[in-house]
């Protein structure tokens, strides 16, 4: 039995290959959500000629889960898009 740390996690033990289950389920998520993302890019800049950016954001149900996300925008203008969605939604403050 493997007593080494996941790589990725660093707190579950890896019985997977380098990852734990969980962070092992979430690479398998983000190899799904980038060939999501691509389908996502290409009908988006179709239909927009590229003026549009998404954010995909999947996570599993519950609390202490994992989330992960793919954009075809920058970083800081993904944050700032969701930022002004949650003020639009209530939720936060600008
Ligand atoms: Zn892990």
């Amino acid at each position: 039995m493997r007593s080494e740390k996941c790589i990725r996690c660093e707190k579950e033990p890896a019985t997977r290959g380098y990852y734990c289950e969980g962070c092992n389920e979430l690479a398998k998520m983000e190899d799904s959500c980038r060939d999501i993302a691509g389908i996502l890019d290409a009908s988006i800049t179709k239909a927009s000629g590229g003026r549009w950016g998404f954010t995909l954001m999947i996570f599993t149900m519950g609390e202490g889960g994992f989330l992960t996300y793919i954009s075809n925008a920058k970083r800081e203008d993904m944050i700032l898009a969701i930022k002004e969605w949650l003020v639009k939604q209530g939720e936060q403050e600008m």
